[in-house]
């Protein structure tokens, strides 16, 4: 049942107030980050920031919401003439939510974690594991095929098990716990929520499962409550006792083998593997992943801010993590990178050996 105050504020306010709702909480993240930083010296304008905030939040979400909710979904349910159909209608609006909150949270866990354990499945996931700096705008960052399965998969329940009226009520309810709550998850805050991170997922495990650390490449993959991974023994936090683990937080964030720098190519990179470095090597492709760059620098330096200031202090272009991506792109040699009991190592699969690298350690 639609609560009462929604409907008397009327359909166009309730989306405008969940449309602020999002943003206010970006700006409040994007605030924490600044001053009690998880990571130190994050810039905001992260390597990919633009990649996730114009393609991956503006640009494709746009197109799977056309996609997912009036082709698939609601396009089905019209087809099929069950726009009144809903047996969960009459139920308390806030139940309901609850019911589809613990439900889809309790799927995203399996799926997640047959996402890291399957070779095809991983290939709808590895765009959301390659940024290298992991903040609350890092979580956007899914491919295409994800977003699409798990996104019709969390929506069909609440549209066909509400009539169309509670659905449409319910959907950005919905979409706005998902958005505030992924988030906050990715967020590079460093906070402590002591006992309830047993609940609550937080950016204190979540992190941790972006890290290019080889002892938890298989844990922690819980999107909002944390006692799955609990309960089903993937959980992983540095500070419980008695696990006693190198390093208080992650070394390094992201995939341990090099990967696509631009939407496209990351698009088709699930489906197709080729020679990224070959596009991204030539002047017209550096040209345009750097283009957000230079009109940002040129707009500053109107300004009167020098360029090289702008670009080294708001940009990270300089930045030891990259490095690493930027030298050894040949993951058809089977190159990996990660951390491996506390040394940086680089695995060759031709040799089949790791070799450690002291610069990194
Ligand atoms: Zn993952
Ligand atoms: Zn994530």
């Amino acid at each position: 049942m639609v609560p009462e105050v929604f409907k008397s504020i009327g359909y166009g306010n309730y989306l405008k107030i969940i449309g602020i709702i999002i943003p206010a909480w970006a700006i409040l993240m994007i605030a924490l980050e600044r001053f009690f930083p998880y990571t130190p010296k994050v810039k905001l304008f992260r390597r990919g920031f633009w990649l996730d905030l114009v393609w991956y939040t503006i640009i494709q979400s746009k197109v799977l919401e056309k996609v997912i909710f009036t082709l698939i979904l609601f396009g089905a349910k019209n087809y099929l003439g069950l726009q009144d159909f809903g047996p969960m209608s009459g139920m308390n609006f806030w139940l309901c939510l609850f019911i589809f909150f613990i439900t889809h949270d309790f799927y995203m866990y399996w799926m997640h974690r047959f996402q890291h354990n399957n070779k095809y499945l991983w290939r709808t996931h590895e765009a959301h594991h390659s940024v290298r700096e992991v903040d609350f705008l890092a979580g956007s960052r899914s491919h295409f095929s994800e977003i699409l399965i798990n996104q019709t998969i969390e929506f069909a329940p609440i549209i066909f098990l509400l009539n169309t009226e509670t659905a449409l009520y319910m959907i950005p309810a919905k979409a706005l716990l998902d958005a505030i709550w992924g988030m906050w998850i990715h967020a590079n805050i460093n906070v402590n929520t002591g006992k309830l991170q047993y609940l609550i997922n937080g950016p204190e495990m979540h992190q941790w499962h972006h890290a290019n650390h080889h002892e938890v490449f298989y844990k922690n993959y819980s999107t909002k409550i944390a006692a799955w991974d609990w309960i089903f023994g993937t959980g992983f936090l540095p500070s419980l006792q008695p696990l006693k683990f190198y390093f208080p937080k992650p070394q390094m964030f992201g995939l341990p083998y090099a990967y696509p720098n631009g939407f496209w190519d990351q698009l088709v990179y699930a489906f197709k593997r080729f020679d990224f470095r070959f596009f991204e090597r030539s002047t017209w492709y550096e040209y345009l992943l750097n283009f957000r760059i230079n009109i940002t620098t040129l707009f500053l330096s109107l300004f009167g801010l020098k360029k090289h200031w702008v670009k080294n202090e708001l940009f990270d272009k300089n930045n030891l993590r990259y490095e690493i991506d930027d030298n050894h792109r040949y993951e058809d040699e089977g190159l990996k990178y990660f951390y491996k009991e506390s040394k940086f190592v680089y695995h060759k699969e031709t040799e089949n050996q790791d070799q450690t690298l002291e610069k990194f350690n």
